[in-house]
This record gives C-alpha cells, structure tokens and sequence, in this order.
C-alpha cells in the first residue's frame, strides 16, 4: 500500500510535539479525551439542526480499553467521525510551524502545554505509542476508513469495516526502556487517576471496564475478580458546581484544560445567577496578555453553552472591547439551543447577560484594585491600555464604567495613582488636575514645563502612553476637575497672568523682535513664570498638545 508523505517542516514539527512541547506525557489522555468529546458535541449539534437524527444522551458516550496482554489503550467514541478527507486532512496536517515558533517568541517556560489549539493535540498520541491507528465511520458516509502511522514516517488510510458512526483511536503502548515507564498508561488506576485530573468535567460518560476484588456470592473469605463497566469521570460541570465545593485551584485547573491562557488567572468570578433570565458563567481576569492581545488577530468572546452544550465558541456580544481580555464561558438554561449567531445578537436574553456580566467584571476589577493593589498593578500593566482604548474609543461614552480604573504615574507619590486618589489631595486653590506627555518618567521629570507646576506644590500625572492624553480628552474631566497639560499656555494661576503682562509690556521690544526672527517657528513669544532653571520653554496653544501633533503627525494617511 502507498504511504503518503508527512512534509518536511511537519517531521519537525511531530518530532518537537513528541519529544519537548508537552512538560508531563500523561496529558496525552486529556487531548484524545477532549477530541472525543468535541465529536460528540458535533453530533449533538448536527441532531438538533437536521430531523432525520436523533439524539439519545445514552447513546453518546466514550469508552477506554486497556489490554496488557496486547500492550493496546482504546479511546472509543461515538462521536460525529471522520470521513477518507478528514482522516487525510485533520490527522495529516501539523500545524503550521508559525505556532510553533509562537513558544520560542514568547520565551514560555517550561510547565506550559501548548498543544490543542494549535492543531498538534492528537500528536501527543505519539508519546506514549509506537503507533497509532484510527478506525473511523463518519455521519455522513457508508464506508469506515482505517488511518495508521508509526510516526514521522507517514500514515496510511485504507477502507475497513466498522458498523456504528464513531471514532476509535488505538494506541500500541511503548515498551518500558532503562529510565521510561510506559506500563503504567495500561493499570486501570493510572488512567483513571489521569482522567479524574483532566477531564472530570466533559460532559459524556467516559466509561472503562474496571476490574475489582470482590467476596465471592456465598463465602465469607474468598474473592474473585469481577469486571465491571464504570463511568470514571464526575461529569457535572464545573460551574454548576457551588462556588463552596470549589478551590482556587479547581478553577486554575478549569483555566488551563479550556486553554483560555498559557498563564495563571489573577483572579476569577463564578456567577450562578437565578434571575429574570437564568445562567452559570466563569470568568477569568487573566495575569498577561495573549502574545496577539494587541493586534487584529486577537478575538474577543466567550464560550456561550445552553444548557451545558457549547453553541459558540467565542461569543463577542458578551463582551465589551474594553473588557476584551476577559476571558471564560457563560452557560444558559434560557438561551435556545439552534439558534442562530444573527439572532444571538438581538437575543433580549443575552442583552441582559452581558450587562450584567459587564457590571460584574467592573466590580471585580474595583475591588482588585481597593484591596490588591499590587494584583492590580499587574493586571494593569498588561491590560490598562485597552481600558484608556475603551475611554477613547467610544467619545467618552464609558466614562462611569472606567475613568476609575485608570492609574497614571504621579510626579508626588512617584507610582501609579488614580484620579480618585489625585483630586483627594489637590489643594484648595488648585484649579486644574496637571499632566506631563512625554517618553519616559525620566524624560517628563527633565521638562521645563513641569517646573512652576511642581514648584507650587502640585502633583503631576506622566502620560507616558501615546493613547493618555487622547483618552483624557474624551474624559474632559473627573470629579468636576478639568485635564489641563502643563504645557498648555493658561496654567489657570492667577499671579502667573498678572505678573506676566507686566513684563511682557515692559520688553514689548525684544518679544516683537523674537516673534518676527522665529515668525515661521511659533505664533506667539510671551513671558512665563513657570520656568526656573530653564530659559525657554514650547507650549501648545489651543486643544492638541505638542505630545499629540506628534502622535497625529505620525498617523498613516
Ligand atoms: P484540535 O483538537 O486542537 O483541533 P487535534 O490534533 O487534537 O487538534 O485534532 C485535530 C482534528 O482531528 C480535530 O480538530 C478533529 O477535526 C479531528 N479529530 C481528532 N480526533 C477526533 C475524533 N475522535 N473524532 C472526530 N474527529 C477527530
Ligand atoms: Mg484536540
């Protein structure tokens, strides 16, 4: 029989899946575990949108079988299959090596598992097996198809006979070498164990033939082995768990397994909601921002169940884009299952979940900062600027939802302040809440302009940001106190005007004389008290700051 040819780059990239992406060989369960349900999700779905199937939750189930004798571990589902095309093009192609280069770009280290969505996920078969072979019957066609590979040679596809739609993946076990155990992914214990860890909360009954020690019907003292098919994993949903029976690290682990990030989540919110419309929802606040966070690629949403069925992966309605870095899944007893994602979006239902959800996460993320500030230090230096986005973006429209959760640099306090905290402080006569744009702390603390400011005794906030100056525009103000840059030309202190005039006046020569030398440079020449030990200094006149014609400026036509 021809054997096809994995390409070049896929040898690599199945040799790096094999040997370094994965920090522990037993989540291989997890991957063919997961694969397994996702297929009987996709039935599912298919049942509910066309007639002619139907779904008994009984029948849908997955099976692991261990055989020491043959050295085999099953994973069986009756799942939606896989056609000769799938076979050949889902288990044929690795991922492209762009994801692969993700790992080295990002510097993760070690403990991260970046596997499933890139595509590489059923690889991991190939840690623990010489070989793998797939039987496969798919919904939509008569003839079962039987794909092997023994690894980086290549895999066949042959027709073979299989009555019931399904998949049926079989691992030939490795041998034990000096310094590897591979025995132990056939004890019925270890499996178990492993399935407990990762995939307690999927949704279908694994099953496994389980062998136990029983007393033999009619004596006292003797026992023999009975094997019995037993449904190892819980299957009750995480969060429809109470948040009581819960631990931090429950939701950790729920974070990983849904791969919502290869980080730690900074914090959670397990929502179970029994209002006008009912609903489960986890969501996370995650620590960093995805390596794409701040680029088109990134999608916002979340994973959307009615009634614990996955109906969309990432459903952006949830979710405003400043809070597109959350991340997490909100499951609903109200939501109807076939509907559509043009529908979804009218849906009153989930109008009412977002707005709520929206509250929750601001909520959340105030009370992070009122008792974490440190927690929230770091969430905002990964996330801040899509907050100060969010203020810009829609004219100030979210002003309420945000404006207290931004933290500027402060020229007194030397950290990060809000705008609460700098209008509690500012001293009766001070007018305007002052700050500095420019490069770097370092950069706005050397600028003249800040000297007379700070002389007075008033703090300063740095934009060292682009976007600051631009979102403060569209705040306007907070608490009724208006932005004002120190290099703008009314600084609002009084003595400044008066004394000012004067001079001006007085060498009315040598200013007419400067405008004219430098007419084509600046517009005005006056004099200024707000300079100490510098001579000169820009000011902008009008609405734009210098910080932002640069910004402008540079804009791509
Ligand atoms: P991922 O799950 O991230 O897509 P995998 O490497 O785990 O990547 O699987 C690749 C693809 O192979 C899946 O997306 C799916 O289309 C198909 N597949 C794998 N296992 C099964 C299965 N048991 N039943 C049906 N399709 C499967
Ligand atoms: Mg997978």
């Amino acid at each position: 029989m021809a054997k096809q040819e994995f390409k070049a780059e896929s040898k690599k990239l199945l040799d790096m899946v094999i040997n370094s992406i994965y920090s522990k060989r037993e989540v291989f369960l997890r991957e063919l575990i997961s694969n397994a349900s996702d297929a009987i999700d996709k039935i599912y779905y298919r049942a509910l949108t066309d007639d002619n199937i139907t779904f008994n939750q009984s029948d849908y189930y997955i099976k692991i079988d261990v055989n020491k004798d043959n050295r085999t571990l099953k994973v069986i589902d009756t799942g939606i299959g896989m056609t000769k095309e799938d076979l050949e093009s889902n288990l044929g192609t690795i991922a492209r090596s762009g994801s692969f280069d993700f790992k080295n770009e990002n510097e993760l280290k070690d403990g991260y598992d970046i596997i499933g969505q890139f595509g590489v996920g059923f690889y991991a078969a190939f840690m623990v097996a010489d070989k793998v072979t797939v039987i496969s019957k798919a919904l939509d066609s008569d003839q079962a198809y039987v794909w092997e590979s023994a690894g980086a040679d290549g895999f066949t596809i042959e027709p073979t006979d299989k009555k019931d739609v399904g998949t049926e993946i079989i691992l030939s076990v490795k041998e034990n070498t000096e310094d590897e155990n591979y025995d132990e992914y056939l004890e019925e214990y270890r499996i178990k164990q492993i399935v407990k860890k990762y995939s307690d909360f999927i949704r279908y009954p694994i099953k496994m033939d389980v062998t136990e020690s029983k007393l033999k019907e009619g004596t006292e003292d003797e026992y023999e082995d009975v094997i019995e098919e037993q449904t190892i994993n819980s299957m009750v949903p995480i969060w429809k768990k109470n948040k009581s029976e819960l631990t931090d690290e429950d939701y950790e682990n729920f974070y990983t397994e849904k791969r919502y990030g290869f980080d730690k989540p900074l914090k959670h919110i397990h929502l179970n909601i029994d209002g006008t419309v009912r609903y489960h929802a986890i969501l996370y606040i995650p620590e960093n921002a995805p390596f794409n966070y701040y680029s088109k690629e990134y999608e916002k949403g979340l994973e959307l169940y009615s009634n614990g069925v996955l109906i969309m992966e990432k459903c952006a309605d949830l979710l405003p884009d400043y809070f597109s870095f959350v991340k997490g899944m909100v499951d609903s007893e109200d939501l109807s299952l076939n509907i559509s994602r043009e529908m979804l979006q009218h849906d009153r239902q989930l109008k009412v979940i977002a707005k709520n959800i929206n509250k929750k996460i601001k909520n959340q993320l105030l009370s992070i900062l009122r008792d974490e500030r440190e927690k929230y230090e770091k969430f905002y230096e990964s996330f801040g600027q899509q907050l100060k986005f969010g203020v810009y973006s829609d004219y100030g429209m979210n002003k309420d939802v945000l404006q207290d959760l931004l933290l500027f640099y402060s020229s007194k306090e030397k950290k990060l302040v809000t705008l609460k905290e700098y209008v509690s402080r500012m001293p009766e006569d001070q007018k305007y809440i002052y700050y500095a744009t420019g490069d770097s702390i370092e950069r706005i603390e050397k600028l003249p302009q800040t000297e007379m400011v700070a002389e007075k005794g008033y703090e300063i906030l740095y934009f060292t940001d682009e976007i600051d100056e631009f979102a403060i525009k569209m705040l306007m103000n907070y608490d009724e106190k208006e932005f004002r840059s120190v290099s703008s030309g009314d600084l609002g202190m009084e003595e400044d005007n008066k004394e000012t005039k004067e001079l001006e006046e007085e060498n009315k020569d040598l200013f007419d004389a400067m405008k004219e030398i430098l007419s084509d440079k600046v517009k005005e020449v006056k004099a200024s008290k707000r300079l100490k030990s510098h001579p000169v200094c820009l000011t902008a006149q009008g609405d734009i700051s210098i910080e932002m014609e640069k910004v402008i400026n540079a804009m791509p036509d």
